[in-house]
């Protein structure tokens, strides 16, 4: 993928391709950023880059076409398996590196979710780094760098790849055909990941997130049955309890702000609720109830039945 298809990261490949053309590429990278802004993108262009020998991917080379086929053999991809990166893993990939590269110049290895190497892994994966086998490229992905052996930091050279802005999130969704309005909402409630937007979109959570707080906020102390009713099947399940309450969160968040005069507001799809709920609530009762839910959100991290946290927080926001 030529590097000008990456949106929102102008930094990072600009640092990436002063390098190609000065022909100056770093032995070992750490791309850092939240999950789902481009750095697995920009890996895979910085590699293509490098087994094309031109400091943009042409996209036409035989290099270029194994690359976006994801099959070439000189590229190697290590990530966590049921969340860890194990040294028997690393064994393998130091193995696979010192062999001779296919027909890239040199061979590239992408580590997913670096910090989940463990200890031995780690220690394991320092030797690669001080002595890569056959001078391969190592370019290491991370959400959370501070999880890595300073050693492993120090030996990179670290870029920072930074949230995606809404706007870019929603025009990326919209290039896959996703109706304008749901995906300026998903862009809103992603926090700059396009991986998160994508999930949203895809599991229908915008349309669940309507129901659960159109359920919530119409619900009153005087028909507790209904109630009762409502917090039995919302919270089911301590999971689903548990999204009802970030719902929750930041639906109250944003009638606090739209009190306040702000006009950006992350329930951008829910945009009449928030209002009518923030006109017909004070400020402080919009805090006691922020409280509230703050309150149900601790109850269900330390094991309070779901059903009777959820009982309990409606009835603190249904009194009026
Ligand atoms: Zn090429």
């Amino acid at each position: 993928m030529p590097f000008d298809e990456i949106r929102g990261q102008d930094h990072a490949i600009g640092v990436l391709r002063r390098s190609l053309a000065a022909n100056r590429v770093a032995h070992a990278y750490l791309f850092e950023g939240i999950d789902g802004c481009g750095k697995m993108l920009t890996a895979f262009s910085l590699v293509e880059a490098l087994f094309c020998g031109s400091p943009e991917p042409c996209g036409a080379c035989p290099a270029c076409r194994k690359m976006a086929n994801r099959q070439h053999p000189d590229l190697h991809l290590l990530e966590p398996e049921k969340g860890v990166i194990k040294i028997d893993r690393i064994r393998e990939i130091q193995q696979e590196l010192s062999l001779r590269p296919a027909d890239a110049p040199k061979k590239a290895c992408i580590v997913c979710q670096a910090d989940r190497m463990n200890q031995a892994a780690a220690n394991a994966f320092l030797k690669t780094l001080e002595e890569p086998p056959g001078n391969a490229l190592l370019i290491l992905l991370s959400d959370t760098p501070t999880a890595l052996l300073p050693t492993i930091l120090s030996r990179c050279q670290r870029l920072r790849f930074n949230p995606l802005s809404q706007e870019v999130v929603a025009a990326l969704l919209s290039a896959r055909g996703v109706p304008a309005e749901e995906a300026r909402s998903a862009a809103s409630l992603a926090g700059g990941s396009m991986g998160k937007a994508l999930d949203i979109t895809r599991q229908g959570s915008l349309a669940r997130r309507k129901e659960i707080v159109e359920q919530v906020i119409n619900l009153s102390p005087r028909n507790f049955a209904l109630l009762t009713a409502t917090a039995e099947r919302l919270g089911h399940e301590r999971e689903e309890a548990k999204e009802v309450v970030e719902v929750l969160t930041l639906f109250f968040r944003d009638v606090l702000l739209s009190r306040h005069g702000a006009c950006t507001l992350v329930n951008s799809d829910l945009q009449a609720c928030v209002e009518w709920t923030a006109a017909s609530l004070s400020t402080r009762g919009i805090l006691e109830r922020l409280d509230a839910v703050t309150g149900a959100g601790r109850s269900l991290f330390r094991n309070v039945n779901p059903r009777l946290t959820l009982e309990t927080l409606f009835l603190s926001l249904a009194v009026k």
